[in-house]
């Protein structure tokens, strides 16, 4: 399908971006994050970029699409990602278009239009460049009208400067809580193995992108990621990406296995120093050794400083992780196999953050039949996705009818 699209449209990129192409020759801008969520009908993509960049964001179609055409950026996350029917974007790629053009293409269910775009420079909130783009449903004849207009211009507009005046209202100031994501493995590491080779890198990617798409819905919540794609991620990274981002909660996605094949079932795994049990306190070893497997120098850790405030600071975050292991745990009744005793504790690295609310949800055993079957379930995942989303809502204090009324 890009293969297909791609050339039809090039001629217009290059037009367009023609001007915009002054990148200085130091390294390329990295794209780090892309987040999209749907408010009151707007539809709203954000992109984290580590410096500015001149771009420009348009309409096509039918098929109907939205396209952000950029000069050469360093784009760390992944090039391919799809929505769930809930979203009024199918799905997004990114790739190159030309020599120096390089293209965000976003398909849309439905006529859709750019209905404001700005840039964002670093505030005291974060250290990152945005690119914001609202989308607008139109109607099929309003859209038509739009390409009309672009049709009979033949010189195309200027891309905008990047220091357009901010929207702070919208956007700068976007109060909502961020749920930080963080799929386990990756890369060099493959987590765990099912006999028939499923590894556990890819599925809990999988889900976690399930899950942010069901996350997004309600409209009332950011979500930032990890990982995007197939690549390792330090676990001293991962929770200090989600505290220098502000994240409220830490979700860390991770699939099981034992020796006993029988051994089943969800498990929602908080930090502690004790660890419930001898199975949980191996099961931490294991995910901790990620960093041993993928490669990671481990010297240079911070020892553990004893300060009573942080103490305090840390049993709070403790207690909070618990409430939302609960919650996730009684979301799933019904929904999920649960392990016996399916929450639990133990000393997980990637937990580590003292006062960030951190989860580690074990989805099920790969080395069961039924579980691991059900795993690449997409339908019975998305069950599970759901549900942790409505925990999510009782966590936040949402009464958790908006998920639980979704069919
Ligand atoms: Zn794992």
């Amino acid at each position: 399908m890009a293969g297909r699209l791609i050339p039809l449209i090039f001629c217009v990129a290059a037009i367009i971006v023609g001007g915009a192409g002054g990148a200085r020759s130091a390294d390329p801008p990295r794209v780090t994050s892309i987040r999209i969520g749907t408010q009151e009908g707007i539809t709203r993509l954000v992109l984290n970029l580590s410096g500015p960049i001149k771009y420009r964001a348009f309409e096509l179609g039918p098929p109907y699409r939205v396209v952000v055409d950029m000069p050469k950026v360093d784009w760390i996350i992944a090039r391919k990602m799809s929505f769930g029917a809930s979203s009024p974007l199918s799905s997004l790629r990114f790739g190159a278009s030309g020599p120096k053009v390089y293209r965000l293409l976003l398909e849309a269910r439905r006529p859709m239009r750019v209905q404001k775009s700005f840039f964002l420079s670093p505030n005291e909130r974060t250290r990152s460049w945005r690119i914001v783009i609202d989308l607008e449903p139109v109607s099929e004849d309003a859209f038509e009208r739009i390409m009309r207009r672009r049709r009979a211009v033949s010189a195309p507009q200027k891309p905008k400067p990047h220091k357009a005046p901010p929207d702070k209202k919208s956007s700068a100031k976007d109060s909502r809580p961020l749920v930080f994501i963080d799929p386990g493995h990756g890369g060099a590491d493959p987590g765990a193995i099912s006999k028939f080779g499923l590894k556990e890198k890819n599925i809990v990617l999988r889900f976690a992108r399930r899950l942010r798409t069901e996350i997004l819905t309600d409209g009332r919540y950011r979500v930032a990621f990890s990982r995007t794609s197939d690549v390792y991620v330090p676990l001293r990274r991962r929770y200090a990406m989600a505290r220098k981002q502000g994240a409220k909660l830490f979700i860390s996605i991770h699939a099981d296995s034992n020796p006993a094949v029988k051994t089943r079932g969800l498990t929602a795994y908080t930090r502690s120093n004790v660890a419930t049990d001898k199975g949980s306190a191996a099961l931490a070893r294991r995910e901790n050794r990620s960093d041993a497997v993928a490669g990671i120098d481990l010297s240079g850790h911070p020892s553990g400083v004893t300060n009573i405030l942080r103490d305090l600071v840390r049993r709070d975050t403790q207690r909070k992780s618990r409430i939302f292991a609960r919650y996730v745990v009684r979301e799933m009744k019904g929904v999920t196999r649960l392990a016996p005793r399916p929450v639990r504790s133990a000393q997980f690295a990637v937990l580590r953050a003292p006062d960030l609310p951190s989860v580690l949800l074990e989805l099920g055993f790969l080395t069961n039949r039924r579980d691991s079957r059900r795993m690449v379930n997409d339908r019975h995942m998305r069950r599970v996705a759901r549900a942790v989303a409505a925990a999510i809502n009782r966590y936040f204090g949402h009464r958790p009818a908006a998920s639980a009324g979704r069919k």
